[in-house]
């Protein structure tokens, strides 16, 4: 893709604030240090204002107007909005989905979807992250199959519901404010509600361990008669059977993001390792096995960045089929690079071993491999 100066001055700008800021932080992040600091003054300093609630899921919340009256504002919008993401991804991908899961998953949800009045108390602190959301879909009874097997449940009580069940797997649940929670109402609609972390019948558990995305704290929220005031219920109850799936679709875009950003970084590392590691009197790259690797990563990633920036709105049929290809090449060209740096890939101080183990999720969160190749089927069937 042909950068406009627009495009590259953003990009670079970016770039230095993750080299400058977030890249010397990562092993306290990785160890367990809050992320939400340097989120808040990330978002400060790049200015990033009231746009960056699409920035979590995708890019979903384009503004209609904009196309319109500045088409090329809106594209470079939407690159920045996709550029964030990726070189956040390339330094630390884990700090990357927790700033989606609060500005895009739990942000973006409210303001596409919230009443006025939810949309001006909960939108402004999260996307200045003076205040940390997360979203509350997944069940310990219910993972791919999570709207069927919801277990949770929210009953009307006078002028609130009282919410109860389980949620687990949940970026930012040990330390968020707020939560947006799914549970089945009374007629056993999935209907989705705002909590604040005072609630009553609110507890969170501690941050799990995990494979990977360790800077991204991921827990479980208990719901033990939790009272939501009735003006809490999101968009004040009005009927969109496709939220959720839409949800999931700006997740999924958000995720190839990733995918793409974590293949982007580990391939220039293994090219740069290939030209300047010497075996057998030369530099690697000059076995022609070593190209062949090298050739077919590139392959991979520049088809990858066709589907993460070539995209305007996306159908929920791509945004499954942009995860599911995109999510393989993360993991398929980290390894990779593992594989080219050989036993130095194998060791931390070369940052493909971390990335590699945080490109994992993306074949798992927000529905699996499986999951998105059965959503293509049953679309591309209908
Ligand atoms: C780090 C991390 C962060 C997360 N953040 C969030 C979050 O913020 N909010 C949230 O709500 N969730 C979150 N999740 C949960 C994530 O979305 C789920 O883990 C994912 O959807 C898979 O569900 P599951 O873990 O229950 O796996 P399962 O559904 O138990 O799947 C297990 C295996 O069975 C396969 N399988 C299941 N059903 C079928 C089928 N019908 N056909 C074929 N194969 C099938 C799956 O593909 C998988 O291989 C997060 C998960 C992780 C690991």
């Amino acid at each position: 893709m042909e950068l406009t100066a627009g495009m590259r001055a953003v990009r670079d700008q970016f770039r230095r604030f993750m080299t400058e800021e977030l890249e010397p932080r990562t092993a306290e992040l990785e160890a367990g240090e809050s992320p939400y600091p340097l989120m808040r003054r990330m978002v400060e300093q790049l200015g990033l204002g009231d746009r960056a609630d699409g920035l979590g899921g995708g890019g979903g919340s384009r503004d209609a107007t904009d196309k319109e009256s500045d088409p090329e504002l809106a594209e470079l919008m939407a690159y920045a909005q996709t550029q964030l993401s990726v070189e956040m991804c390339r330094v630390n991908p884990g700090y990357a989905l927790s700033f989606g899961a609060s500005l895009g998953l739990f942000g973006g949800n409210v303001r596409n979807k919230g009443t006025p009045e939810q949309v001006a108390r909960y939108v402004p602190p999260v996307l200045r992250a003076e205040k940390i959301g997360c979203w509350c879909l997944t069940e310990p009874g219910a993972g791919s199959d999570a709207l069927r097997s919801m277990k949770s449940t929210a009953r009307l009580d006078g002028d609130s519901y009282v919410l109860n069940g389980e949620k687990t797997f949940i970026t930012n649940a040990p330390h968020a404010d707020y939560f947006l929670i799914y549970a089945k109402d009374d007629a056993g609609t999935v209907q989705a509600f705002i909590a604040e972390r005072s609630a009553d019948g609110l507890t969170t558990s501690k941050p799990f361990a995990k494979m990977g995305m360790r800077s991204s704290p991921t827990g479980a929220v208990y719901m033990d008669d939790l009272r939501v005031p009735r003006e809490n219920l999101l968009g004040g109850g009005v009927r969109d059977r496709d939220h959720v799936r839409k949800s999931l679709a700006s997740e999924r875009m958000g995720l190839s993001v990733m995918g793409y950003g974590i293949a982007e970084r580990c391939f220039e590392i293994a090219v740069d390792y290939a030209k300047t590691h010497h075996r057998g009197g030369k530099p690697i790259g000059e076995y022609q096995l070593i190209q062949q690797r090298l050739a077919r990563m590139y392959v991979a990633l520049s088809n990858a960045r066709r589907i993460v920036y070539g995209r305007g709105e996306t159908s929920v049929l791509d945004a499954c089929a942009g995860k599911l290809y995109v999510g393989e090449v993360g993991t398929a060209v980290a390894l990779d690079a593992i594989h080219i740096l050989g036993g130095n890939g194998y060791m931390e101080e070369y940052v493909v071993e971390r990335l590699a183990r945080d490109a994992k999720l993306v074949e798992i969160g927000g529905g699996t491999t499986e999951i998105q190749i059965l959503t293509i089927a049953r679309h591309i069937l209908e």
